[in-house]
């Protein structure tokens, strides 16, 4: 019993003893657990919050870490929201819907750092998060997929029972692949987040995504053949596109 806890403790993420995001970027050893990190803590170098097995310079020593304003990474970027939230909000007192963003926002968060993705910004109801960045994962699109039906699955059991119309609250996930700029863009704020088109077309299939749903781009499922194999094509008239996009829709397992 005693070695099979150990092992889960060890498999859990915020348990890397380096930054994993500083290792893949710059393969520098930068402790962020145990006595050795100690002393960077002293310095304001600690855990990221937006994935506790990277650090603080990662998220925000950007340009220090690559040494350019921007750059262009081949990534996977993930929305999730909560269905009908907006309805919700004028229906429900403050309380009880601040325990349902904390609810929404603590199993997501698992679910993408399981998956070593990073949540780069947190909006109320709804999120978004980049895989590939800064932890290198080749399989980005596949970790993605992981993540989203680990945040179904997650959001599930949290909000199940909830209801909105009689109908499960629940909550939408899209997902696109391709290259983004990643980088520092505003001037007073200093994290790095992404953008571009591909960046755009993962909230615009997220927001088409009914509660429940995993709506993935026809790229990231190019990406992963395998986990998209069950998945229904469907037709989408997206905002700012003239052609109908061909998206899949993943079924619940
Ligand atoms: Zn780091």
């Amino acid at each position: 019993m005693t070695t099979e806890f150990t092992f889960t403790e060890q498999a859990r993420h915020g348990s890397a003893r380096i930054c994993r995001g500083c290792w893949d970027q710059m393969h520098m050893p930068i402790p962020i657990g145990g006595p050795l990190a100690l002393p960077f803590r002293a310095l304001g170098i600690t855990r990221s919050k937006m994935n506790p097995d990277i650090c603080t310079i990662c998220e925000r020593s950007f340009q220090y870490v690559k040494k350019q304003r921007q750059i262009t990474v081949d990534a996977t970027i993930l929305f999730a929201d909560i269905r009908g939230f907006t309805d919700l909000s004028e229906r429900i007192e403050a309380v009880r819907l601040s325990e349902i963003v904390s609810l929404f926002q603590d199993r997501c968060a698992q679910a993408i750092w399981a998956h070593d993705g990073i949540v780069n910004k947190q909006m109320g109801d709804g999120l978004m998060a980049i895989f590939n960045f800064p932890i290198i994962r080749k399989d980005h699109a596949s970790a993605a997929i992981g993540a989203a039906r680990e945040i179904q699955r997650n959001c599930a059991a949290a909000l199940g029972g909830l209801t909105l119309d009689a109908l499960p609250l629940g909550v939408g996930v899209g997902i696109h692949s391709g290259e983004v700029q990643i980088g520092e863009f505003s001037s007073f704020r200093s994290d790095f987040t992404a953008i571009g088109g591909v960046v755009n077309q993962a909230a615009r299939l997220e927001s088409q995504a009914a509660a429940g749903e995993i709506l993935i781009s026809a790229e990231t499922a190019a990406k992963a053949p395998e986990l998209a194999a069950d998945a229904e094509t469907r037709m989408l008239t997206l905002k700012g596109i003239e052609q109908p996009v061909q998206a899949r829709v993943l079924v619940k397992r």
